[in-house]
Order: C-alpha cells, then sequence, then structure tokens
C-alpha cells in the first residue's frame, strides 16, 4: 500500500516550478530578505474570502494569496496559545520545549531562555528584531521577547481574556474566581516594562491599530537594514474589540468587523513595505495559532467545515491558513497541498538566510522547495498531534490520519453561546480510535480503519517511535528527549 501524499499541485506552478527554484537558488538573490511573520490568534482555516469566508471581504489577504502562495494543509503546532506560540518560535513540537496549553497570568514557568528562537537565529546574520503583540511565552520578565532575542516589543504578555473585566462579564466564571487567581488587568507591556493597563473592552478597541501602526514604524526604522517583523494579533481571539473604523462594517456582525479590521491591517504593513522600497526583498508570512473557539458562536471564526476547533487535535483545531509572498522567488498564485506545519518556518528561515540550526534537537523541516515550486518535494512526511500536557492523539502520514483513543474536548452536540458568552463544551470526551483518509474526508467524519490495516501498522510504527522520543501520557511513555519550560525560580 503506498501512503504516500497525494498531491495537487496548479499545472502552472509545475510548468514555472523549475526556473522558480533555479532563480531563487543563486545565493546572490535570497541573501537576507526582510521577514514579516503575522500570526493570528483562533482565527480559522474558513475565514479568509479566499478559503471561503462570506458576509465580510478579506482583500488585503486575498491579494497576499494571489501574489504568493497558499497553503491548503498547514497545521499548527498545537491547537492552543502558548504551545502553538512555543513551536512556530523554536521549530520544536512544544512538548519538547516543555510547554503546553494556555499559561495563565499565575504561571510560574516561561520559554527557557536557553531554547534558540528565530530572532536570536537571525540576530546572528544582523537582523534587527521586533515583537508586536501577544506574546503569551511567559510573562515574568525573564521569559518575556526581549530576553528571547527581540530587540524591541510592545503589546500584551498573554491573552486579552485574562483579566476581571472578561471574566466577570462574559465568560461565565466569577469575578471572585479571577480574584482568587489574583488576575491583573490586563498590562500593556513595552519592553520590559508595563506601560499601562487596559481596564475596559473600550482599550482593547485600539489594539489591532495600535500594534499596526508600531509596525508600520518598525518597519520604516529598519529600511536600511534587514528585520524580522513578528506581529502576533490579540484578535479575532475573544473578547472581541474593533476601532471606530470597522464597528458595523461587515454584514457578519462584530466577528466580521474584527476580520476586516485584520485584513486593513495587513494592507497597512504591504504598503509599509511598498511604500519604503522593501516589498520585492520581503517575505510575508500569515498564518493562525490554532482554529476557531467554537462556543463563542457568533463571536468565534470558522474551520471552513472541518471537524471540531480550538483545543482539538482533529483538523479544526489544527489546520490553520497559511500565506507567504516573496516576489522573485514564489510564483504568484500558488496552492500548495502538501503537509506542512508552523514548526517548519523556523529551520525553512535559516535556510533562507543560510544559518546554521539550533544546536539542540528540533522538528521542523526545509519547506524551502514547496515555496520555490519543486513539484517533487515533500519535505514533511508526517506530524504528530500532541495536546494536553504530553499526550499523542493523533499521528499523520500524507493523506493519512491515526487517530488514537482519547480524552478530549468536545463542541458537538452543544449550542454554541452568543455575543461573547460561551456555550457548553465537553472537555473530557473520550474519542474512540479511528483511521481517517483527509484526500476524501476532511471532515474526519468515516473511520476506515478496517480497509487498511497496513495504513494503520505503519501509522502505528510512526507513533511507537514518537513515543520513545517525546513520551505520551496517555500511553503513560515519558519520553527520552523531552526539555524543561524555564521557572521563574530558575537562575
Ligand atoms: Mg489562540
Amino acid at each position: 500500500m503506498n501512503i504516500l501524499p497525494k498531491v495537487s499541485i496548479g499545472l502552472s506552478l509545475l510548468m514555472s516550478g523549475t526556473y522558480a527554484f533555479s532563480q531563487a537558488n543563486s545565493k546572490s538573490k535570497i541573501i537576507k530578505p526582510n521577514i514579516v511573520l503575522i500570526f493570528m490568534d483562533d482565527m480559522g482555516y474558513g475565514d479568509l474570502s479566499c478559503s471561503g469566508a462570506t458576509q465580510y471581504k478579506t482583500p488585503n489577504l486575498d491579494r497576499l494569496a494571489a501574489q504568493g502562495i497558499r497553503f491548503t494543509n498547514f497545521v499548527s503546532a498545537q491547537a492552543v496559545c502558548s504551545a502553538s506560540r512555543a513551536g512556530i518560535l523554536t521549530g520544536c513540537y512544544p512538548n519538547r520545549v516543555g510547554i503546553s496549553g494556555a499559561l495563565m497570568p499565575n504561571a510560574e514557568i516561561g520559554l527557557n531562555p536557553s531554547e534558540e528562537t528565530i530572532p536570536e537565529i537571525l540576530k546572528k546574520q544582523d537582523y534587527k528584531t521586533g515583537a508586536i503583540g501577544k506574546w503569551h511565552l511567559g510573562h515574568h520578565r525573564q521569559f518575556l521577547p526581549l530576553q528571547q532575542g527581540f530587540d524591541e516589543y510592545l503589546g500584551l504578555p498573554y491573552s486579552n481574556d485574562m483579566w476581571p473585566v472578561f471574566f466577570d462579564g462574559s465568560r461565565n466564571v466569577s469575578k471572585e474566581y479571577a480574584r482568587k487567581l489574583n488576575y491583573p488587568e490586563l498590562p500593556l507591556i513595552r519592553n520590559n516594562d508595563k506601560i499601562r493597563e487596559l481596564k475596559t473592552l473600550d482599550d482593547q478597541a485600539g489594539l489591532t491599530t495600535l500594534y499596526t501602526e508600531t509596525a508600520v514604524d518598525f518597519i520604516k526604522r529598519n529600511k536600511n537594514n534587514p528585520f524580522f517583523l513578528y506581529l502576533a494579533h490579540s484578535m479575532p481571539h475573544v473578547p472581541l474589540a474593533v476601532s471606530s473604523k470597522f464597528k458595523g462594517k461587515s454584514e457578519q456582525g462584530l466577528y466580521g468587523d474584527v476580520m476586516m479590521e485584520i485584513d486593513w491591517s495587513v494592507g497597512e504593513i504591504l504598503k509599509a513595505l511598498e511604500q519604503n522600497g522593501l516589498e520585492k526583498n520581503t517575505l510575508v508570512i500569515f498564518t493562525s495559532d490554532n482554529g476557531p473557539w467554537i462556543n463563542f458562536g457568533n463571536h468565534a471564526g470558522s474551520t471552513g467545515g472541518l471537524r471540531e476547533g480550538k483545543g482539538n487535535s482533529f483538523e479544526g483545531g489544527q489546520r490553520v491558513p497559511c500565506l507567504m509572498k516573496w516576489p522573485g522567488h514564489i510564483q504568484e498564485g500558488t496552492v500548495c497541498n502538501k503537509l506542512a506545519s508552523t514548526i517548519d518556518i523556523l529551520p525553512t528561515l535559516a535556510s533562507i538566510t543560510n544559518s546554521p540550526l539550533p544546536e539542540k534537537k528540533i522538528d521542523g523541516v526545509n519547506i524551502l522547495p514547496l515555496l520555490l515550486g519543486d513539484g517533487n518535494a515533500n519535505p514533511r512526511e508526517s506530524f504528530l498531534y500532541y495536546y494536553r500536557k504530553n499526550s499523542l492523539e493523533a499521528v499523520r502520514k500524507g493523506d493519512w490520519k491515526l487517530v488514537f483513543a482519547h480524552p478530549g474536548r468536545t463542541y458537538i452536540g452543544f449550542k454554541p453561546g452568543t455575543d461573547g458568552f460561551p456555550g457548553e463544551v465537553n472537555e473530557n470526551f473520550q474519542f474512540e480510535e479511528g483511521l481517517y483518509d483527509l484526500r476524501r474526508d476532511p471532515g474526519e467524519r468515516y473511520d476506515v480503519k478496517e480497509y487498511y490495516p497496513e495504513v494503520v501498522a505503519e501509522l502505528k510504527k510512526l507513533a511507537d517511535e514518537a513515543r520513545i522520543d517525546l513520551g505520551d501520557d496517555i500511553q503513560k511513555a515519558e519520553g527520552a528527549n523531552r526539555r524543561m519550560p524555564g521557572r521563574i525560580n530558575d537562575n
């Protein structure tokens, strides 16, 4: 049984792939491009007009897709905020570097400063590095962006719902509970210091504009040197908030308004690159940390029909949009259906900038051949879907995905909430083992394991190898090669 992925790739791309590949392989053309990495929060696979969104339009994102590459099988490192961010910035499965779930405001851990991050790799190549927006890899000073490779930072240290206003107002959790956890108001941090607190939802309404203006300013200030800009938006994570520029502008309520403002933000960044003469020598990457938080109903995004959502290793939680534009290297209008992940960004940027990889073991692979249109390349053959602390919930090779029996979150069977109030979910539903053919069944609805025992056996072998390396709480396997997060008491 051949279980290599079935690949469809545009004819024009196949015809032009060799040219693009050889052109970009000439080192003189690919030395030190600027890199802009835009990372959304809880934005789903179906949330762009080019991936099926209706009742609002995302013309700037659609233009980004039209002028570059759009991935259709791109998965986040894990389907939750902190873990996903650890994955994208280190090129590792988040459980390898000891980060799981979403760090709360009382967390005493963070991304271990001994892990090598994308900005640390690029700084060795004389890049200026800036982080803007949601950090969520530890809010204590020793874990903040300036201690992890960034020259400057402006943003929130964790999610925009982790404050008393939200817990009291719309999450059906009492203010007493928030106080018990000693949640402070949301701090806005510049570099290492709190510069003010966000006290109301109106304060959050200015975040997308603030981040965008800061990003445009960073681009202008760094137009004469190579730079890496990491822009991690707080939106469209609940509680949703939008500036007056976009309030009421979509036909899909507040969520649509927020997406229109995100699209505007992307347009402002593309415009800043053009106006500063940087468009040709900049790689722009746009993706998301995880799928939509579906039980928020009309305040959640869309999976585009994929199963489940945020906090779940079915595709609705894990598969995210990914667009990349790099004129002269990425062929316009490319659609790539091959498997790739946010953890592949670090080794890809290392390859582009001719940088050494981190000394410690990483899990990402170099997907530059996919960007350059090499139709024969298949750099990522498999992917491990870990969730919770260290549970191997599924493994994928090509189009085949084997989901193991595991307890997890399900949204199915519950009525979603509305207008910022969440509906119920079951956090401990017992999922059964199932084999899914994502080519025929992207919604993971039909278990076909009894027809393909040899595929099941091959995927189980991959899982067994993963358990030796990274462990698996479900099978009570420790794993030999996991590393510790940083702790506030570490010296
Ligand atoms: Mg998120």
